[in-house]
């Protein structure tokens, strides 16, 4: 029994990237009901992070350390910002290599949005994407029959990489946005914790689920692409196909919509450069990715079988280069933002680390 859990454990290792050293206190992994009706099985979370083996610990420790004689990870400088750089409001850098200055705490609750895994503390942006995610909340709702957005990782309070997840989300320009609706009365912090995602596909894992995946959906992100300030959208390239199929004539916004590993039960807003500090992505071509692109894609999806998990006490996994930033491969602005003192908040912008009880049963 305790050698299938630990198989479990490797092979859900294996499927998610880096797992930094707050994956030493894991985030417990309980099956919370979701709170809408969940029309398929949920599917756990890639930012979900299993408990590490005593091998793996020690892998990490000893990468840590190696580092520390010449200086530490920024990884683990940023990761320990609890607030914002009280600064002008700047994204510096690429999105996968840079920070943010300024950054803005969008609030835990909305009239059009509820922020999940508040204990991540990673609802922070640019400005102006605070701004974009509410403009998009409120027009889900009012115009595209949408309940109300559930918001995943933007950024952490200074931007720059982090312990878990994600290779970029790193200059407060990123956005993840559940495609589970909000539910209509408010999450407690440990169900915004603990509950799962519904993945749109199907069981083929290269096709969406039609009674899962909506016109709503659609609706959705064809709304999020609609703003000129949103450069990019992600979603699995199944989701791309679906929307290929069912854009009709208008078909302008599906060249902002990339096929991109992952994103299933969620999709990612990316919005561009709005400052001199960060780099431009090449402007969108005009093609609408729905031909030999997205069919690329899906092969490529479809050929990707879940490794079998190693045996108990194997090799750990070794993280890659690309993780192992330090501050000298930053833009040499973002020491300054994680040096500068922290912005004071307004009490409802405060983050709220730790989950509140909850009444309901687990
Ligand atoms: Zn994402």
């Amino acid at each position: 029994m305790h050698r299938v859990r630990f198989q479990i454990l490797i092979l859900a290792l294996l499927v998610t990237s880096f797992p930094g050293l707050s994956a030493l206190k894991a985030e417990p992994n309980r099956n919370v009901p979701a709170p809408v009706a969940a029309r398929r099985p949920v599917v756990p979370l890639p930012q979900q992070k299993p408990k590490l083996s005593a091998a793996q610990v020690a892998a990490i420790k000893k990468q840590q350390k190696q580092h520390k004689k010449t200086e530490p990870l920024a990884k683990i400088l940023f990761g320990a910002k609890k607030v914002a750089a009280a600064l002008p409001p700047r994204a510096v850098g690429w999105y996968s290599k840079g920070c943010l200055a300024g950054g803005e705490h969008l609030s835990d609750n909305g009239d059009a949005w509820q922020t999940m895994r508040p204990s991540r503390n990673r609802a922070w942006g640019h400005p102006k994407l605070i701004a974009l995610v509410k403009r998009l909340a409120h027009d889900a709702q009012t115009k595209d029959h949408w309940p109300g957005l559930l918001i995943g990782d933007i950024a952490q309070p200074r931007g720059g990489p982090m312990l878990t997840g994600h290779a970029s989300h790193q200059v407060g320009l990123d956005a993840d946005i559940w495609l589970t609706p909000m539910p209509n009365r408010v999450l407690s912090y440990r169900e915004r914790d603990n509950i799962s995602a519904v993945s749109m596909l199907d069981n083929t894992g290269v096709a969406v689920d039609p009674k899962v995946f909506t016109p709503e959906h659609v609706a959705l992100i064809k709304r999020a692409a609609s703003y000129p300030e949103v450069e990019r959208i992600f979603v699995h390239p199944a989701i791309k196909k679906a929307l290929c199929n069912a854009a009709g004539t208008d078909r302008a916004w599906l060249g902002k919509v990339r096929p991109l590993w992952g994103h299933h039960y969620h999709f990612h807003v990316r919005i561009g450069c709005p400052n001199g500090g960060c780099r431009h992505q090449p402007p969108v071509t005009g093609e609408d990715g729905c031909g030999k692109e997205v069919d690329e894609w899906l092969k490529r999806v479809a050929k990707v079988k879940p490794e079998p998990p190693p045996e108990p006490g194997g090799k750990p996994m070794v993280p890659s280069a690309k993780r192992m930033v330090t501050m000298e491969q930053l833009p040499t602005e973002c020491r300054a933002v994680l040096n500068a003192p922290a912005v004071r908040l307004v009490k409802e912008d405060q983050p709220k680390p730790k989950p509140e009880q909850t009444t309901a049963k687990k």
